[in-house]
């Protein structure tokens, strides 16, 4: 449990330190900066949580260079797993103590979209946490009560920070996008990264058949090694459709691009097979995908995105990390302090998996 006394009441803030550290981007495209600031109060329908472990990936790159918008002076981070420290007025069905993380959407909860369990296309979306409103590259982070999803026991702390955004979104992916049935081929593009290695581990816990396409020759034996994937491989050049469907004698019936450049979506929509379904999950802006009209008649081939995943999703698949159906993974770790090394790894695709930052976890 946590060192740090959570009590409730009027002087709830009582036993909590005055002030934290925090790690603000001044500028986009800035660097972030090491800053002591008083610990921010929960309003109403909110709580404070202590941040333990924070996920790190090439959103945060995005957020940082102002393609997700919001405003500077920022907290970025939205990957988390904490410790609910204190509570708000009117916040009900939450506890001091509890371990949670976090919905990355500010959600208007009342659109037909959010009523309709498709709450990532919210009508009214109020932005991002750690983008439109401070982040958990801190201590401490107010989040709106409604944002939260439970952490169950059984979990490890260290890792689940980031099971709500780069375990979930492939949950949402599979189940929704794909909507893949037991026995189906899907490659997975970009197989060694943060979103590709749960990616692979979410369509074997569906039934599915997975392809590992991985550019990185480590990557791809890292996949090996950990029996992740159903078929592994390295690309020989750019044009690797052909090498796709040889793998899967033809039935592709998914490619899940999380690079999503012009030339990989270009690719991905070449492999797929009768009635495959192209889902771009990566966000390169200004990547651009030419249709054959003709051959997505005739095979009645689907293009789509994917957008995140919903609280329930977030809820389910750390039901399906705690029964070890999907693992967590997590490449390298640093400390608080080093947040900017951890970002330009990201920055870089070179670590197998996700990466994290310890705030409060050692
Ligand atoms: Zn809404």
């Amino acid at each position: 449990m946590s060192g740090v006394p959570a009590v409730t009441g009027a002087d709830e803030h009582e036993g909590l330190p005055t002030t934290m550290r925090a790690m603000v981007l001044d500028e986009f495209g800035g660097e972030f900066r090491l800053e002591h600031r008083p610990v921010p109060r929960p309003g109403h329908g909110e709580v404070l949580v202590r941040c333990l472990a924070v996920g790190v990936g090439i959103t945060n790159e995005l957020a940082r260079n102002g393609v997700l918008g919001g405003s500077v002076p920022r907290v970025h981070g939205h990957e988390l797993a904490g410790e609910i420290v204190s509570l708000g007025s009117g916040v009900h069905g939450w506890s001091l103590g509890e371990h949670v993380t976090t919905s990355f959407y500010l959600l208007c909860h009342r659109c037909e979209w959010c009523a309709s369990g498709r709450e990532t296309l919210c009508e009214n979306f109020g932005g991002f946490i750690g983008v439109a409103v401070d982040g958990a590259f801190a201590d401490y982070v107010v989040l709106p009560g409604s944002n939260l999803v439970r952490i169950p026991g059984g979990v490890s702390l260290r890792d689940a920070g980031i099971v709500g955004d780069a375990v979930a979104t492939p949950y949402h992916v599979v189940t929704e996008r794909l909507r893949m049935r037991a026995g189906q081929r899907i490659a997975v593009l970009g197989a060694g990264g943060g979103l590709g290695v749960h990616m692979l581990q979410m369509i074997r816990a569906f039934g599915g058949v997975a392809i590992a396409v991985e550019t990185s020759q480590q990557k791809a034996d890292e996949i090996e090694r950990r029996g992740i994937a159903d078929a592994v491989f390295v690309p020989h050049g750019q044009a690797w459709a052909g090498q796709v469907r040889d793998v899967a004698d033809g039935a592709v019936a998914g490619v899940v691009d999380t690079v999503a450049t012009s030339a990989t979506l270009d690719e991905g929509y070449r492999a797929l097979g009768r009635a495959g379904t192209l889902v771009a999950l990566g966000h390169v802006p200004g990547s651009e995908l030419p249709i054959d009209p003709e051959r997505l008649l005739l095979e009645e081939l689907v293009v789509t995105g994917t957008r995140y995943a919903t609280r329930a999703e977030i809820a389910r698949t750390m039901e399906l990390v705690r029964l070890g159906r999907v693992e967590p993974i997590v490449g390298a770790r640093f400390p608080f302090e080093r947040l900017e090394d951890a970002l330009r790894r990201a920055r870089d695709a070179e670590v197998f998996g996700r990466i994290m930052l310890d705030v409060a976890v050692g």
